[in-house]
């Protein structure tokens, strides 16, 4: 089974939808590190969560989303490109108890500070250009609600998730009310009632039925009385973009009095990337060489910037 993102339109109705199965990609996420059952569940829906949140976005580069959690759970990444490459990791905290069943609230955000963070990268920045980031509490009980949230608050869009994720797959429905511009009063009164039509079908949907039903089905089973024209399907798949360069500029911003002390200790520097397991190894002549060439770099952008 190919991991697929599904978009499609009702043709009676200004509403707009995706469907998508993750599994390849969703197995190769958990190769990497052993996850307890309720924390693979919220990354899993988070991770459904992103390409089809990715997929509705008229953007080229990447999101990142973020939960940061102030009880068991410190950490939910996952990273979206435009081409719905993925790459997601969890950090637990160093003495985290994962009660069995446990939801987002008692996981992500044992004491009310939890913090859900949406990053947009763009691929084409313009120089100077920061990625664009917005920064809310973390509000409602689901990975879900967490985002209809946060949808409506930033984007003033209604849009409504189902998510559902075990250690096989990661299935997502996303639906989204199409704004209109202008309209009358009854086009618009029409609006909303196809608009909670569409919702209250999509209601329907259970857990255990999303976890064992493949989207083409759930599909067919939910919208079959309406009219939905379907686009070309997507393919989600694993891609770690990290590179030793990468990690080498990691430690250049670290700074080298705290890279020596660090060597002193160790001898050697070993880095583990946390997405895909990557590991790296910098000695004592590859770190002198790393700020030997920042220090180049240094010195040629100083000899550029003074010729003007
Ligand atoms: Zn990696």
């Amino acid at each position: 089974m190919m991991d697929t993102l599904q978009r499609f339109i009702f043709e009676n109705a200004a509403v707009r939808g995706e469907l998508v199965e993750i599994s390849e990609t969703w197995k190769q996420i958990q190769a990497r590190k052993d996850y307890p059952a309720p924390v693979r569940t919220l990354l899993g829906e988070l991770l459904a969560a992103a390409a089809l949140l990715t997929a509705n976005l008229k953007f080229k580069g990447m999101m990142i989303l973020q939960m940061h959690g102030d009880g068991p759970v410190k950490l939910l990444v996952i990273e979206c490109d435009s081409d719905l490459r993925l790459r997601a990791t969890a950090k637990l905290a160093a003495d985290a108890v994962i009660p069995e069943g446990a939801g987002l609230n008692q996981l992500v955000n044992a004491h009310g500070q939890g913090r859900f963070v949406i990053t947009l990268d763009p691929a084409d920045k313009l120089p100077g250009q920061q990625p664009y980031q917005g920064i809310v509490p973390l509000d409602g009980e689901s990975v879900a609600i967490a985002i209809e949230n946060y949808m409506l608050r930033s984007e003033q869009l209604d849009t409504k998730l189902w998510l559902a994720a075990d250690e096989n797959v990661a299935r997502g429905l996303l639906l989204q009310k199409l704004p209109r511009d202008g309209g009358t009063g009854t086009q618009v009164a029409d609006d909303l009632e196809a608009w909670n039509h569409t919702v209250v079908l999509a209601s329907t949907l259970r857990k255990e039925e999303m976890l064992s039903t493949d989207i083409n089905t759930l599909l067919r089973r939910l919208f079959w009385e309406e009219t939905i024209r379907v686009f070309e399907p997507a393919h989600p798949s694993f891609h770690c973009s990290c590179s030793r360069e990468k990690v080498g500029n990691m430690l250049i911003m670290l700074g080298k009095p705290e890279i020596d002390a660090a060597l002193d200790d160790l001898g050697k520097l070993s880095i583990n990337c946390d997405f895909c397991g990557q590991h790296y190894e910098f000695d004592k002549v590859d770190c002198a060489q790393l700020f030997a060439t920042d220090n180049a770099r240094d010195a040629l952008q100083q000899a550029g910037s003074s010729r003007h």
